[in-house]
């Protein structure tokens, strides 16, 4: 997860997580293309704390009145499943430092 890929745009120096439907992506900041995608089925198992928000879009801070969830992903993935169902693109951000 922390490992860096080729970005087209060559600017990479942050990911984005997103959730789109039932899917887990990776976006790039900069320029907003898709990195590497998932399922979310495979993040459900984990405890990890983080924060959903509505996502603002590419490099942009989600304000807090957009949050939807927060506390441990396996607690959280159903109100984010839910949100992300009508393929409103739910941001997520790891509140753990590991
Ligand atoms: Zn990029």
């Amino acid at each position: 997860m922390t490992e860096m890929l080729a970005c087209p745009s060559g600017g990479l120096d942050k990911t984005e997580s997103i959730i789109h439907r039932g899917s887990y992506i990776l976006r790039c900041a900069a320029c907003g293309e898709t990195i590497v995608a998932t399922s979310f089925m495979a993040m459900l198992d984990s405890d990890h704390q983080c924060s959903a928000f509505i996502d603002p879009g590419p490099g942009k801070h989600p304000s807090p009145e957009t949050l939807v969830a927060r506390g441990p992903f396996r607690q959280i993935a159903t109100a984010i499943s839910a949100a992300a169902s009508d393929g409103t693109l739910i941001r997520l951000i790891s509140e753990a430092k590991v």
